[in-house]
């Protein structure tokens, strides 16, 4: 029946749609949905802040055709209109579905015709399209100037509508990935397939020459051995790891196509991180865990990471910025799993910081960041960074060898220190000419890093992040019970020893007490390093104090706890739908960021119809 509908042909045969083909833009019929029994239904059936609502009454504002013009051609068949194909795909991402079943609800499901504004059957509107029209379109978008474009209009329209401030509130949650872990034997194994598969018949003669195990390498299932002879797994591990090192050694030096350059390179990498050479010559399973180690060859980029020290996870993570009042998301990252939080925090606020901001973006995890931009925050304890009292009079800085080694860095770290501190104020006092709100950003532990603390005061940007107290193991003396003096770059622990920071070109230091611990008495209360305690100082400490000083405060923690908790609520809404919510269901970290982003959009656009919002005839937008 629906065969004979208006609308099936055009883009229902997959052979339009290889990436590329001449495909022009399609136009929806604005007069498809007009006073049709399906739309005076939904018309009155459907709740004022539905999405479908929403979408049906400002669809053509939010996403009109002509926006994604550049994705197609001048010439050739045309399109399913891009406006309906995006309402569709951000209903789909709302409602977790695969591509063929947001296909099936766009076809028989009135709510979704109603909002793409194709009316009923017999409208004109295009009845039904093939689920591969979704991916043709993604493939389009990605390889577009623009790829966040759907998200940004998303964006683009709260802000319009007075719906994002100055706040936002940062957190990641892991994203599942969409492939099996793979172990040591079918990782070299599934490298090997893939460089076969992409070397041309030449080449491919040339490397199968190579293979001395007797592995055809046809099939992705693994050899059939007997897994409890430890014996024959060793010889298995040993004879795939030859064939693989053969072929790298075989393609060494040789001018290569890209594919197989990638192909060998993935070899190369999952041999490094897996396999060692044992003092017999032969090859085994490293014992240790590679950083950064690749766990599967389908999807590289995944990796294992940690949400807590106690909950692991493969795959990637997906961080959101959210304004707290309207619960409007901002921006989206997705980094892999094994990076940490604050690596992404710059990239998500960056609609904070205007164009005078400037800082180097610096956000990494631990106490690295800006060299440029460290301030010590207004009313700082900068010189003072623990709040300890001395347990001895200061003895004279030892450690002469410290001192020669570290005035370059010494002086690196005041620099930064005074520089940083001037464009905080500058940045400041450019927000108050301009009549602006000081932006505050808000996060967990996580984001409590020196650089990416370095990076907000250098952009005049509040901190509400929690930086973590210093601990020591075995409940020994923790930093905060040394005294750090930042102006004489010295440390002096509670014994009253003053040792001086060495520090590196960075900036960072240490300070070793070495000698002096020897005969301590405090000695077992403080370290069980026989080489004596040492003591980290990064060149952003300053900052690192403030901030945990700022946290003390009562009215500060008050804020953080009325706020931060609403990201983990938006997070709990995106991660609902277990298809293409916690589990991606694509492969690769750009691929799994647009996904994560269209998500965002659909429940962005979900809060926009709640809220109410609307376009006027002046085309702006308004809360009613
Ligand atoms: S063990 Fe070393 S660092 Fe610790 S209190 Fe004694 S002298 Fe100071």
């Amino acid at each position: 029946m629906l065969a004979s509908a208006a609308g099936i042909g055009e883009n229902h045969m997959h052979g339009i749609l290889v990436a590329g083909s001449a495909v022009s833009l399609g136009m929806a019929d604005r007069q498809a949905s007009v006073l049709n029994d399906m739309d005076r239904f939904c018309d009155e059936a459907l709740a004022e802040g539905s999405i479908y609502a929403l979408l049906h009454r400002e669809r053509d504002r939010l996403f009109p055709d002509e926006m994604f013009a550049d994705l197609f051609s001048v010439k050739g068949r045309r399109s399913v209109p891009p406006s309906v194909v995006a309402t569709v795909m951000v209903l789909q991402r709302l409602e977790g579905l695969s591509d063929r079943e947001a296909v099936e609800r766009y076809s028989f499901d009135v709510r979704w015709r109603y909002a793409a504004g194709v009316g009923s059957y017999d409208c004109g509107g295009w009845a039904s399209f093939a689920h591969t029209v979704l991916v043709d379109f993604r493939a389009r978008l990605a390889a577009s100037s623009d790829p966040k474009r759907i998200f940004n209009v998303t964006v683009a329209a709260a802000g319009s509508a007075g719906l994002v401030g100055a706040k936002r509130v940062l957190d990641s949650t892991p994203l599942y990935d969409a492939v099996a872990t793979m172990d040591t034997i079918t990782l070299i194994r599934s490298a090997i397939r893939g460089l076969l598969k992409v070397a041309d018949s030449v080449l491919e003669t040339e490397l199968r020459g190579l293979i001395g195990s007797g592995d055809d390498y046809a099939s992705s299932a693994k050899p059939q051995i007997d897994w409890d002879d430890q014996a024959a797994r060793e010889e298995l591990i040993d004879s795939r790891a030859r064939d693989g090192y053969a072929m790298l050694a075989h393609l060494d030096s040789q001018k290569l196509e890209a594919p197989v350059a990638d192909a060998m390179k993935l070899l190369a990498t999952v041999l490094g991180q897996d396999i060692e050479e044992g003092a017999d010559g032969s090859f085994r399973i490293a014992r240790r865990v590679a950083k950064d180690r690749v766990i599967s060859t389908v999807d590289h980029e995944a990796r294992h990471g940690h949400k807590t020290s106690a909950r692991g996870f493969d795959g990637y993570k997906g961080s959101i910025a959210v304004d707290p009042d309207s619960e409007i998301i901002t921006d989206t990252e997705v980094s892999a799993a094994n990076a940490g939080d604050a690596s992404v925090a710059a990239d998500l606020i960056d609609d904070l910081i205007g164009s005078d901001h400037t800082g180097d973006g610096d956000s990494g995890d631990g106490d690295s960041g800006s060299k440029s931009d460290a301030p010590d925050l207004p009313g700082s304890a900068a010189k003072r960074t623990t709040k300890s009292k001395r347990t001895g009079g200061a003895k004279g800085a030892r450690n002469s060898k410290g001192r020669r080694g570290g005035k370059v860095g010494a002086e690196i770290a005041r620099t930064a220190r005074a520089a940083a501190r001037a464009a905080n104020v500058r940045a400041r006092r450019q927000r108050r000419r301009a009549g602006q709100t000081c932006p505050t950003v808000y996060g967990d532990a996580a984001y409590g890093s020196g650089g990416f603390l370095a990076h907000l005061a250098g952009a005049g940007i509040d901190n509400r992040c929690k930086t973590q107290p210093p601990v020591a193991p075995g409940g020994r003396y923790s930093k905060d019970q040394f005294y750090i003096d930042l102006d004489a770059d010295t440390v002096t622990c509670p014994a009253g020893e003053e040792v001086s920071i060495r520090r590196n070109d960075s900036g960072d230091g240490i300070a070793y007490f070495e000698q002096a611990c020897d005969t301590c008495p405090l000695r077992s209360d403080c370290t069980t390093a026989a080489g004596g305690r040492t003591v980290q100082v990064g060149r952003h400490e300053a900052l690192l104090a403030e901030a945990r000083a700022q946290a003390a405060d009562p009215k500060w923690l008050d804020d953080y706890r009325a706020t931060r908790p609403k990201v983990e609520r938006k997070l709990a809404h995106l991660m609902r739908r277990r298809h293409g919510g916690r589990r991606a269901r694509v492969r690769g970290r750009k691929k799994v960021g647009a996904d994560f982003n269209l998500l965002a959009a659909a429940h962005n656009l979900a809060r926009l119809a709640i809220l109410g919002v609307r376009s006027d005839p002046g085309r702006t937008w308004a809360t009613t």
